[in-house]
């Protein structure tokens, strides 16, 4: 299937499809709409297709998403849902490329660390923790050799 079905609507946004895409597991999404869905959970992690519960590794755009691509803020959409498909799809991706899309997963980590209402992902609130638990125990440490 080329394009979404005629009569479907968006699921996420309720309206017509702005750059639709489709997901691995068949269901159609805006490009922009599926890609908050990402930016509502982990940076490290795939979404889940909020109808199927699926987790999305692939996000295809039609033709027509991509001939749509060339006004600016498409393009940024599209170029995102590239990079989304790189990480997380089976797509083979060099080590160049993944610092090369570095900077995206930064940009990316910053509004997740910066939103209060988030908790802190679990990786790094183990960092923390082994910061801290490191710290007391050279603490002991020296606490033992100067006593
Ligand atoms: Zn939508
Ligand atoms: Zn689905």
């Amino acid at each position: 299937m080329e394009s979404p079905p005629q009569d479907d609507t968006c699921s996420i946004c309720l309206g017509s499809f702005t750059l639709p895409c489709q997901a691995n597991c068949s269901h159609w999404f805006c490009g922009e709409c599926i890609l908050n869905v990402w930016h509502h959970g982990s940076v490290f992690q795939q979404c889940k297709c909020p109808i199927c519960r699926c987790f999305i590794n692939l996000l295809k755009p039609t033709d027509a998403s991509v001939q749509e691509g060339k006004d600016t803020k498409a393009s940024q959409v599209l170029k995102s849902i590239k990079k989304y498909n790189r990480s997380f799809g089976g797509e083979p991706s060099n080590l160049i490329q993944k610092l090369q899309d570095l900077p995206f997963f930064i940009r990316r980590l910053a509004t997740e660390l910066m939103d209060p209402r988030r908790p802190l992902p679990s990786v790094f609130r183990a960092h923390i923790t082994f910061a801290v638990s490191k710290s007391e125990n050279s603490g002991k440490m020296m606490h033992n050799i100067l006593n």
